[in-house]
């Protein structure tokens, strides 16, 4: 990241300022075409149902689409005016700890990660090779989900398991949705009027996939997703934490194979396992009319939730905030109130009346009095990429 290049000062109307940001997900194209000098967003979009009936046959299609509605709207891949794309790129393994001019050799490098995110990097993939090939001079920007979490020390990174094989294997934790835990901590120091560098965050990125971080004056120091993004919070259909001799014994008891498994506890697993939903709106509604199985739900993603805080905050020693962000962070009241109810001893007090507020920018919804600032605050992942991409296009 290079502040300098955040919004392109400087620039003369006409100049190449524009961003495309790609996020080619597994069934998805995600885009969102931003004008660094002002951060406009003058196009978005997404490009759904891939492969399957009714959407387009493949990710080549779905990113012609993409080049074609850029096109109608007068904002092609060929227009001047583009500086870079910029790629999402969910692994980046040890091999790549920030965000990188793709070449040849770093699509092979990715490509060699794939056996550590077999659902995610081959879409990935897909997406820079296709935009490669419609605009092979155009400079193009990997972002790694995992970048912002690869200063976390080896005390955190490593899994207590035999060295040798964890190494073989390339098993740690590498950490995810690294773009909006940089992005959020940044903001929260600037709603408090801080420097990162001077300040103790704990992010709680609370989306359909769900994260924490501790983040210790802008470098990310512990995290809770691990070698996927299977660990660490209850999520929409994930698990998180699990004894993993539940693995063992669902394939010696239960006698279900490890692709199962797999779809079981990433797929039919966390809120949507526990009650049937995953979207946590329709969670409070039910909980609202005395369901159980939802009550259930909400309690045991909010137990996870303080295990975190607690966790993170021992981490930390210092906290300065706390920040909410993402689909549940953002909206849910109910979740934030109850995830730091009773933690006065920790410096964290609620303003009860603050958090009820519905909004849309960074604010706080702790007391005034509270040590530690409770913070809400949307996340921009978009944004995040098209500035690593535009600064390290221009550089
Ligand atoms: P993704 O990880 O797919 O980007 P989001 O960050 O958009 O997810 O979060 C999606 C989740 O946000 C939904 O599953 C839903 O439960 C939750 N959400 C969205 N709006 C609200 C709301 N008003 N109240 C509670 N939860 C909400």
């Amino acid at each position: 990241m290079n502040a300098a290049k955040d919004t392109a000062e400087g620039t003369r109307a006409g100049d190449p300022t524009r961003v495309l940001v790609i996020n080619s997900g597994s069934s998805s194209v995600k885009y969102q075409l931003l004008d660094m000098a002002d951060h406009a967003r003058l196009a978005t979009g997404l490009v759904e149902r891939i492969g399957e009936r009714g959407g387009v046959a493949d990710h080549a299609a779905a990113l012609r689409q993409v080049a074609d509605e850029l096109d109608g709207q007068g904002l092609g891949l060929d227009s001047p005016r583009l500086a870079a794309i910029g790629h999402r790129v969910v692994h980046g393994g040890t091999r790549f700890t920030a965000p990188t001019l793709i070449t040849d050799e770093v699509v092979t490098a990715i490509e060699e990660l794939v056996p550590l995110a077999p659902l995610h990097n081959p879409a990935n993939i897909t997406g820079i090779k296709v935009t490669r090939e419609l605009r092979p001079e155009l400079p193009q920007v990997a972002v790694f989900d995992t970048a912002f979490h690869a200063t976390i020390p080896e005390a955190a990174a490593r899994y207590a398991i035999d060295l040798a094989t964890a190494d073989r294997y390339g098993i740690r934790r590498y950490g995810f949705h690294g773009t909006s835990h940089a992005f959020v901590s940044r903001a929260t120091a600037a709603l408090l009027g801080r420097e990162p560098a001077d300040t103790n965050v704990i992010v709680l990125h609370l989306g359909n996939g769900a994260s924490a971080s501790a983040v210790r004056g802008g470098v990310c120091v512990d995290t809770s997703m691990g070698l996927t993004p299977l660990e660490g919070l209850v999520m929409g259909t994930r698990s998180g934490d699990v004894d993993p001799a539940v693995v063992f014994h669902l394939e010696r008891v239960g006698g279900l194979g490890t692709d199962e498994i797999d779809t079981l506890l990433n797929k039919r697993s966390g809120l949507l396992g526990l009650c049937g939903d995953n979207d946590m709106r329709e969670i409070g509604r039910r909980m609202a009319e005395g369901d159980k199985a939802a009550q259930l739900a909400f309690d045991v993603y909010v137990h996870r939730l303080r295990r975190y805080i607690g966790a993170f905050s021992a981490v930390l020693g210092r906290v300065d905030a706390i920040a909410f962000t993402a689909g549940v962070g953002e909206n849910s009241a109910a979740v934030r109130g109850a995830a730091l109810l009773g933690l006065d001893n920790l410096g964290v007090t609620m303003d009860p009346v603050r958090n009820a507020v519905r909004g849309t920018g960074a604010r706080l919804v702790s007391a005034s009095s509270s040590r530690v600032a409770v913070a809400v605050v949307p996340t921009d992942e978009e944004l995040e990429i098209a500035r690593d991409t535009y600064a390290l296009a221009t550089e």
